[in-house]
């Protein structure tokens, strides 16, 4: 087991020795665009991270061992344009247990079933197949009208989705499984991807196994976060190993055209920090909508050279605030440990000697500590027990709402994106 390198907590090791499967690969290197093979450009090369989500227990903080780390180097094809890691991490390591669930949050379900209210097959009998279905919860808003099918390689989700009659295949999305799930099932009329391509790394198997599952007058539908959005906003915080793809129309649309696929329409959604969704069938000429939004995507490189400036700007501001806060002996918590705030402690090169401790208001996070960073996560009733000077905000999306909820403590909030605000 030592001879491959790993050393990351244990608890994964022993799966990986239960499961029978070789050892992970740390990490490999893609020199090639992920839409069309293209040479790549580096735009940035982030401080090396573990996997982003991949918390350690007390053991393991005290054996004194290191996680694995790997590098996060963002690139562009100068073919296409699409923006994308170069890093790929063994994703049986990321997505084979996986604790995030889109049923717990109120506002990710609201958007769920405004999706499910939208868009539909043409007939009641008709087939919905979701790949990346998560918890089922998108699929639960079309169960009683049609047949549904999931897909997706968390074994404990698609168990507890398929106790609760949405039959769930634990799996990953491939031309096998899409031929499995037509030969057992028929032709789907519709096929969702919920933010499937920000994580992908072959997004051609994918794609390909729709074509294969599709009906011919069937529809793929692929939401997913939108570059313009990330660069806009400046939120480089996105960027870990887990999301390799950062996508905008206009390389989608050429790549779904070389598939033989016809991405028709588009539009903007508020979900995941800006969101597109895309509509794809085998042939329907694209909408005016759709080339609006293209047209709009010629600033994207321009917007890029202002993000890389942007980030180096928020680093200097933010840390200059802590030092200062440290030095005049105060001290400070964090609030939340997404796997984003990975991201932002180490590029920004933030840790223990300046972050007492975290809390997290989901218990499973809640008695381990952060990945390479070995901070410790807490319940938020040491918000009020232990008060500290300062949090700051890592969850900084949801700042708004977790600031409105905390006011009462009075207590003073850094919130460190898209812009550094002190609060309170
Ligand atoms: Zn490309």
């Amino acid at each position: 087991v030592n001879g491959l390198g790993y050393t990351g907590p244990a608890r994964a090791l022993e799966e990986y020795a239960a499961s029978g499967q070789p050892g992970p690969q740390l990490y490999r290197w893609r020199t090639e665009c992920r839409l069309c093979s293209g040479p790549l450009d580096r735009l940035l090369r982030l401080a090396d991270t573990p996997p982003a989500n991949e918390l350690v227990d007390a053991e393991f903080v005290a054996s004194g061992k290191k996680q694995d780390t790997f590098p996060l180097v963002l690139a562009r094809c100068s073919s296409c344009g699409h923006v994308q890691l170069q890093t790929v991490v063994d994703p049986a390591r990321m997505f084979s247990e996986y604790f995030y669930q889109s049923g717990t949050s109120p506002v990710f379900r609201g958007h769920l079933r405004a999706l499910a209210e939208s868009v539909f097959p043409k007939h009641a009998s008709d087939l919905v197949v979701e790949v990346g279905s998560n918890d089922g919860t998108l699929l639960s808003y079309y169960a009683d009208e049609y047949k549904v099918v999931g897909v997706d390689p968390a074994r404990n989700l698609a168990e507890a989705a398929t106790a609760r009659n949405l039959l769930t295949y634990a799996d990953f999305f491939t031309r096998r499984t899409a031929q499995m799930v037509r030969d057992v099932h028929g032709a789907a009329a519709l096929v969702l991807a919920l933010n499937v391509f920000a994580h992908a790394d072959d997004l051609h198997e994918i794609v390909e196994g729709v074509k294969l599952l599709l009906a011919d007058d069937g529809r793929f539908v692929v939401e997913v976060a939108y570059l313009p959005d990330m660069l806009r906003d400046g939120t480089f915080d996105m960027v870990y190993a887990e999301h390799t793809s950062f996508h905008h129309l206009s390389p989608l649309v050429e790549f779904f055209g070389r598939h033989g696929l016809s991405l028709y329409d588009a539009h903007h959604v508020d979900s995941q920090g800006g969101s597109i969704r895309c509509f794809v069938d085998r042939g329907t000429a694209p909408t005016d909508r759709l080339r609006r939004m293209l047209a709009d995507e010629l600033t994207v490189a321009d917007q890029i050279a202002e993000f890389l400036a942007q980030i180096e700007a928020a680093k200097v501001e933010l840390t200059e605030l802590l030092a200062k806060l440290k030095a005049e002996g105060r001290t400070i918590a964090a609030f939340g440990a997404p796997a984003k705030s990975t991201t932002l402690l180490h590029h920004f090169g933030i840790g223990r000697e300046t972050i007492d401790w975290i809390v997290e208001e989901n218990p499973l996070k809640q008695g381990k500590f952060t990945p390479g960073t070995n901070i410790p996560i807490v319940g938020t009733d040491a918000l009020t027990s232990r008060r500290p000077d300062y949090v700051l905000c890592l969850a900084w999306n949801f700042s708004k709402d977790i600031v409105r909820r905390y006011e009462h403590l009075g207590l003073a909030w850094i919130v460190p994106l898209p812009r550094l605000q002190v609060i309170g």
